[in-house]
């Protein structure tokens, strides 16, 4: 073999590679990270799509020969994901875990209105149907950051230490955090979750406002401000992952 084909590049990769499997054909994105310690097959978070990271100085024949050994895994993963639920006409959507109808009314003015007729929710969203997504977006990100407010004010005060400012984000990799200049950070995506996991969430960061790490002392903070913590963490662990479908276009 020679030195070149050890040696692997970025520049010898295909950016796809297309799989069997009985169902049909299944396509894996490659990317290429010199720092990646080996392969790893995932889907992305926010389009399902499946891509495979690959280190270097591997073979694009030995990236296939691994994908092609893992097509039932990933078939099964696809099959189980849900579909992305982009913020149009006729969409569901859960606000602090309710179920909400998204409806489009032709106004020319852009307004987002909650109604609750007979037990159910609908939010009206008027204005241009193109601008829906951003719409609904910027609302959702309101309501966060009201929740969010009112829970970090009432640890704040009970663990005697505020933070310098609230921001609300739209992160995929962490659902909040704390800087050192004292910002707690958050997803604006917590709001579709239950009340007590954005608070247990709340909890968490502010308990960061005097343990910046995730020693005992700083879960025995959490647990003071918090008491049923572990709840929420585990919601999080077993369902944040789907709330990152809302908004989507698939
Ligand atoms: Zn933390």
């Amino acid at each position: 073999m020679t030195r070149g084909r050890l040696f692997s590049r970025k520049k010898e990769l295909p950016p796809i590679i297309r799989l069997h499997h009985p169902t049909g054909p299944i396509d894996v994105r490659l990317r290429f990270n010199p720092r990646a310690k080996r392969l790893i097959l995932r889907l992305d978070t926010r389009t399902g799509e499946p891509i495979a990271t690959c280190p270097a100085n591997i073979s694009a024949e030995k990236v296939g020969q691994f994908l092609q050994g893992h097509v039932d895994w990933l078939v099964e993963k696809c099959n189980d994901r849900q579909p992305n639920m982009p913020f149009e006409h006729g969409a569901v959507i859960p606000v602090r875990a309710i179920p909400h109808t998204l409806e489009h009314e032709d106004e020319a003015r852009g307004t987002v209105k909650l109604l609750e007729e007979d037990g159910g929710h609908i939010l009206l969203v008027s204005g241009n149907e193109s601008h829906m997504n951003r719409r609904v977006t910027d609302w959702l990100k309101k309501q966060a950051r009201q929740d969010l407010t009112a829970s970090v004010a009432i640890h704040a005060e009970k663990l005697g230490r505020r933070p310098s400012a609230i921001r609300i984000k739209d992160t995929t990799s962490r659902w909040g955090s704390c800087s050192a200049d004292r910002v707690l950070s958050f997803s604006w995506r917590i709001i579709m979750a239950p009340p007590h996991v954005l608070d247990y969430l709340a909890a968490h960061e502010v308990a960061h406002l005097r343990e910046m790490n995730h020693s005992d002392r700083f879960w025995a903070h959490v647990a003071d401000l918090c008491p049923a913590f572990e709840v929420g963490r585990k919601w999080l662990r077993d369902h944040g992952r789907d709330l990152h479908r809302y908004g989507v276009e698939d």
